[in-house]
């Protein structure tokens, strides 16, 4: 842990130098190692050694998930590793498709610090209970919870939302660890019993898995009265990649944990604009992920953080290249865009919005009630004040929305392939 706590406070030009090594490192560890990558790199033509500087990392080929899920275990485990003696993961399916991944327990134990380092930067005690929303509760504490040490009181994400809340009154946590789309469930039913919920008074919500947009984390800062951070994360690279620190002015890359370019048609945008992230895994030995085309848009800052911390920051990140609408004219709009005009009405509970056809959008609504006529016509013209073009737009009013195996929502789906 003490490596990783100090790591944050290095500056910048240190924090690259130690992420070019380890990457080097790792990916002369693949090439003699992991039998998918030795035969990828072979085919591109390249070895180990041609990779000298940070803008070599373009002559290797990315991995994609389908490769992952056809190559899992045997080609992609390194040599000397078995499934048994591998901490195992898998991956929620929110892509279309469910991977799993090997860690080995060095890697994993990394990953914990990197987690730990998270919660301290916002003012986390460790002895302070923890209420952590997830689909399923593990079987195996983790040795420090056993000395009282970040446990994790597991509250099932599947639950009802009544029942979820009757948990958090009787733990009464000091932090909670949740998707988005359950905290502003829970904060729409605690707005309309206060006197209920009352006793409930978290310190600090961290909020990950989903898309955060900036009126989604006021309505709910603004409900349970505490300050809302946004994480980002992939259970392929151990859970967390970028956290806010208490400045929440974009969220610290862990440049010791993983490396991420920011792509447009394969080459790296300016700081400061949108890309495609591609990420590198730079501690997870049994399974080395290279380049991996993890599908989610985000913007490297140039800023540097009041914090003083070194690790750098990415902006909000914008979701999936899939998350986004694409338009008959070719424009594209992004999901942060249009969730807002639909979540700030009072009655809507939950809602998706899904693009069948580039001129055709639905969007499903679970409401309190009935759903006003007039809603639905203000709903739609604000949508289409932002998206200003020839599109149907279709507003049902649903029971419930379906999301993935983990609980996950995806709020906005587009289902026109661009290519
Ligand atoms: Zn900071």
């Amino acid at each position: 842990m003490a490596s990783v706590d100090r790591n944050q406070w290095l500056p910048i030009e240190k924090l690259q130098k130690l992420q070019l090594l380890k990457f080097k490192k790792i990916i002369n560890y693949a090439y003699n190692n992991s039998k998918f990558y030795k035969d990828k790199f072979t085919r591109a033509g390249i070895q180990p050694q041609d990779i000298k500087h940070k803008e070599d990392i373009l002559r290797i080929p990315f991995t994609t998930k389908r490769e992952v899920l056809e190559n899992f275990p045997y080609s992609l485990l390194a040599k000397g590793y078995k499934l048994p003696n591998c901490h195992i993961e898998s991956t929620s399916g929110s892509s279309g498709l469910k991977l799993t991944v090997a860690f080995d327990y060095k890697a994993k134990d990394f990953c914990d610090c990197v987690y730990g380092r998270a919660l301290f930067a916002i003012g986390y005690k460790p002895w302070q209970p923890m209420a952590y929303f997830w689909p399923y509760c593990r079987h195996r504490k983790e040795f420090h919870e056993y000395l009282g040490l970040m446990k994790k009181n597991w509250i099932s994400s599947d639950m009802k939302a009544e029942d979820q809340l009757e948990i958090l009154l009787r733990l009464k946590p000091k932090i909670i660890y949740c998707f988005p789309s359950i905290l502003i469930v829970m904060a729409k039913i605690i707005e309309n019993s206060r006197s209920r919920y009352s006793f409930l008074k978290p310190e600090l919500i961290v909020s990950h898995a989903e898309l955060l947009t900036e009126e989604s984390r006021e309505y709910i800062e603004h409900i349970f009265g505490c300050s809302v951070y946004n994480e980002y994360g992939a259970t392929e690279f151990g859970f967390r990649m970028a956290w806010e620190c208490k400045e929440r002015k974009g969220l610290h890359i862990d440049i010791d944990s993983v490396l991420i370019e920011f792509l447009r048609d394969g080459d790296p945008v300016k700081t400061g604009e949108k890309g495609e992230m591609v990420i590198t895994g730079l501690v997870n030995y049994a399974m080395p992920l290279i380049r991996y085309q993890i599908g989610d848009i985000g913007t490297l800052s140039a800023r540097k953080c009041a914090c003083g911390r070194g690790l750098p920051l990415v902006e909000a990140i914008e979701g999936r290249k899939d998350d986004f609408i694409k338009l008959p004219s070719g424009k594209i709009v992004s999901p942060r865009a249009l969730t807002p005009l639909i979540r700030k009405y009072k009655e809507v509970i939950e809602f998706k919005v899904v693009q069948k056809a580039k001129d055709r959008i639905y969007v499903y609504i679970v409401s309190s009630g009935v759903l006003p006529i007039d809603t639905v016509s203000k709903i739609k013209e604000s949508l289409l004040g932002i998206i200003n073009e020839n599109v149907d737009i279709f507003i049902e009013r649903v029971g419930e929305l379906s999301r993935t195996e983990r609980g996950k929502l995806q709020t906005v789906i587009s289902e026109v392939n661009d290519k």
